[in-house]
């Protein structure tokens, strides 16, 4: 569904990618770990079009989308939720989920996004007309998920989505995630939480200073005692 090939991005003369290869099957929970500093967050801004490459191909259900601008990579339904959640507090928690479905005009389509976030997240609902920022952090998660869902993903790209949670919504969030995928969904993670991440992930990927350098399967990587010793605090 989503193969990358050789990529290299350069912030200026920094090299942040040094040829990534990576597929991501229809159906698939892939996960991306890594150090920071590796390079994670760089690969979802090229693959959503925020950052161009240097090199490489980037092939989306099978048409090159390398030079594709972002919007229309959110029209073909590949869609990035970004660390940090980019939630607008001023806005109210449903206007940040219609911000999701900006380029969608067929107004019932718009309503049944609605009506699935606020299944998906009762909270949300609840709070629909109150300001985003009174929200707690995990439910600045899930309305940054949520409203990516507005745009009916077919590929749902998310980076850190536990990061500065609790442990108990940390769990919520990665239900979620399961949940959207058996669903249809198919996720591209990328998370410091490895053990688990790689836990509900079909397929992983190592990242170290731009380069892939472990791929396998999630059950494997879990098991890889390189992995173990550099990512899930064990020996
Ligand atoms: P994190 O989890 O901390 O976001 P990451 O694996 O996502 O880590 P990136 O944010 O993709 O890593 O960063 C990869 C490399 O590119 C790092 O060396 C980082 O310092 C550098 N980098 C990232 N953003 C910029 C930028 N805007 N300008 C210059 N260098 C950058």
């Amino acid at each position: 569904m989503l193969s990358i090939r050789d990529l290299h991005v350069n912030y200026g003369q920094i090299a942040a990618l040094k040829g990534v290869d990576l597929d991501v099957n229809e159906g698939e929970i892939v996960t991306i770990i890594g150090a920071n500093g590796a390079g994670k967050s760089t690969l979802l801004k090229t693959l959503s079009g925020l950052l161009s490459p240097r090199l490489g191909d980037i092939v989306y259900e099978g048409s090159s989308i390398t030079n594709m601008k972002p919007h229309h990579r959110v029209e073909k339904r590949l869609i990035h939720i970004p660390e940090g959640r980019a939630i607008i507090q001023r806005l109210t928690i449903e206007e940040n989920l219609l911000m999701g479905a900006y380029h969608i005009k067929d107004r019932r389509q718009i309503e049944e996004g609605l009506v699935r976030s606020y299944e998906l997240f009762p909270i949300l609902a609840e709070r629909r007309k109150l300001p985003a920022g009174t929200l707690s952090g995990g439910q600045q998660q899930m309305l940054a998920i949520a409203r990516g869902m507005m745009a009916n993903p077919k590929v749902l790209m998310l980076d850190e989505p536990s990061l500065g949670l609790a442990p108990i919504i940390i769990q919520e969030i990665f239900s979620i995630i399961r949940k959207l995928n058996e669903q249809g969904t198919t996720i591209l993670l990328v998370e410091q939480n490895a053990k688990k991440a790689l836990s509900i992930a079909h397929r992983g990927y190592v990242m170290e200073t731009g380069h892939i350098t472990i791929a396998g399967a999630g059950t494997e990587l879990l098991n890889s005692p390189d992995v173990i010793a550099a990512y899930l605090g064990g020996h």
